[in-house]
């Protein structure tokens, strides 16, 4: 149990992230290196509590066995504490990166002082096994003969691959992007997950047998009809890439992007050239307004900064959360509180705020003559409860103001899967625009049709994407072989 006393002899201490005003000036992951005393004196104040609530249906979402690794951690034992997490987890050195960990919102050391550092142990406990050598490719020993076509390489469809193929069926990822990994490589900016991690753990799946194929747009230059006669099962993991747009007057001006064509690209330049090509969409020197929160809009920022934009503004639709629990947020759920996360540091410490408006709605995009975006006009907001109970907004009179940009960021999150594939196969979808399959089977409207992650179930987490990759997994397996010893 880490060790009897350890959580009353340390405190929380965090991996720490680079100096702010160090980091803008590079893309390169920020997470430091830490001692290895750091790491098991983190792993000694679990208190393997009896019933661990971090990794249960509040906590982990892949259940990882989080209290046995934090004993393994403390005492050293690293080579069986990364045993423990693969059992669980395929790719922990995402989650230990990107995780926003609900696990430590859920660790019951968290009801009366700072949670245990899961996350970083996770991450630590992953990085020293690639470090020593430990996480190498292992191959099936035979081969069923059975056949899965897994469409989207994000977490969802690689997590499906490798189990699929630990078992011995043979599985082809088809991906419509130049890489493979889906939001790991073109969603998350390399600052937060280098993109030399994903390849790293790309290359153990392409080793282990796992095929794959770029630039195959499944329903575009990939016929779905023919996979669907050359492969036993389809598995749609195709992500939640629709994204929401801000239909007010002048949305057509130069300027105006979606987040995700501004991320995308600036990845695929960075990694194509440095960004000497000039293949993206620059922030040098613009006023930038991002609107939206999360980790898109988060991303946008930190992007933004690295730039080297002359102002940031980011507009947030909700009030400002309270700093701690609210009394209908109680302990072991998510805490819904005001956080700070990396982009907003950093601009803190090049601008001096804090670049958050909340409470804010936008009215109008205002043009500068010349067909490009000068600014927009915004309202505050005031939000209500009405008699049932319902939170709805209202617009505070005479609040209006202009906030000048010329660089807009649509970050607004998403609204489903594209189409495309799921029309030319006669899927169903369910009213939120997902393909329907339910939770749990994963079984779509098209027998051997199977869907999972944010296709599947909206847009999320790369911890759930990994979970329904790995549950879906499951069933296929159940689907084709008449039983399943996956986990
Ligand atoms: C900017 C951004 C930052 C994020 N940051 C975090 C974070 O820090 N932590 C976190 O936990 N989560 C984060 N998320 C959410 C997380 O990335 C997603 O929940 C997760 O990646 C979903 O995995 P997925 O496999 O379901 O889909 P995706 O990762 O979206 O992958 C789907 C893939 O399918 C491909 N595809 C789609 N249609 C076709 C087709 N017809 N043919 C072939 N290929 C196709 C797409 O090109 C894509 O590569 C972030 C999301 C965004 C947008
Ligand atoms: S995957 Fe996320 S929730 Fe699970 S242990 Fe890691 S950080 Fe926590």
């Amino acid at each position: 149990m880490g060790k009897p006393t350890g959580f009353m002899e340390f405190e929380r201490q965090d991996v720490p992230y680079g100096d702010a005003s160090k980091r803008i000036s590079h893309f390169n992951e920020f997470l430091e290196i830490v001692p290895e005393e750091h790491l098991r004196s983190q792993g000694a104040r679990c208190m393997d509590c009896g019933v661990p609530f971090c990794q249960s249906d509040t906590g982990c979402p892949v259940d990882n066995l989080i209290p046995e690794w934090n004993d393994l951690v403390y005492n050293g034992r690293w080579r069986e504490a990364l045993d423990r997490l693969h059992k669980t987890n395929n790719f922990p050195e995402f989650t230990g990166r990107v995780c926003p960990a609900p696990c430590e919102g859920a660790c019951v050391l968290g009801i009366t002082s700072p949670p245990v550092t899961i996350k970083n142990i996770e991450n630590a406990i992953i990085d020293r096994g690639f470090l020593e050598g430990w996480v190498t490719p292992t191959v099936p020993p035979t081969r069923t003969g059975k056949k899965i076509a897994v469409i989207g390489s994000g977490p969802a469809g690689l997590a499906a691959a490798a189990q699929l193929n630990s078992v011995g069926h043979y599985v082809k990822v088809f991906e419509r992007d130049d890489r493979i990994g889906g939001l790991l490589m073109y969603g998350i900016p390399n600052m937060k997950l280098d993109k030399g991690t994903v390849q790293r753990r790309l290359d153990l799946l392409m080793a282990e047998g796992i095929e794959f194929q770029t630039n195959a747009h499944v329903g575009v230059n990939v016929n779905v009809a023919d996979l669907r006669r050359e492969f036993d099962v389809l598995l749609l993991a195709c992500g939640a890439t629709k994204p929401r747009d801000l239909p007010i007057p002048n949305r057509q001006l130069q300027g105006i992007h979606f987040a995700m064509d501004f991320l995308r690209k600036n990845t695929q330049s960075l990694l194509d050239s440095k960004l000497a090509n000039g293949q993206y969409i620059t922030a040098k020197d613009k006023r930038v307004i991002v609107i939206g929160g999360g980790d898109t809009g988060t991303d946008c920022i930190g992007t933004s900064i690295r730039h080297g934009c002359k102002s940031l503004v980011n507009f947030e639709l909700m009030p400002k959360p309270p700093a701690t629990r609210a009394d209908d947020n109680p302990w072991p759920e998510w805490p819904r509180i005001f956080r700070v996360d990396y982009g907003h540091k950093e601009v803190a410490t090049r601008f001096g705020k804090d670049p958050r408006e909340f409470a804010i709605g936008s009215k109008e995009f205002l043009d500068d003559g010349k067909g490009n975006v000068a600014g927009i006009k915004t309202v505050r907001l005031e939000w209500v409860k009405e008699p049932n109970g319902r939170m709805i907004m209202k617009e505070v009179l005479g609040s209006e103001q202009v906030f000048d940009a010329d660089l807009i960021l649509l970050a607004m999150g998403f609204l489903g899967p594209e189409e495309t594939v799921g029309q030319q196969i006669g899927l169903e979808f369910d009213p939120r625009s997902n393909f329907k399959a339910e939770y749990g089977q994963f079984a779509t409207s098209i027998p051997g049709v199977f869907a999972a992650g944010d296709c599947r179930r909206g847009q999320s987490l790369v911890v759930w994407a990994i979970n329904e990759g790995r549950a879906a997994a499951r069933e296929i397996d159940r689907h084709l072989m008449g039983s399943t010893d996956l986990p």
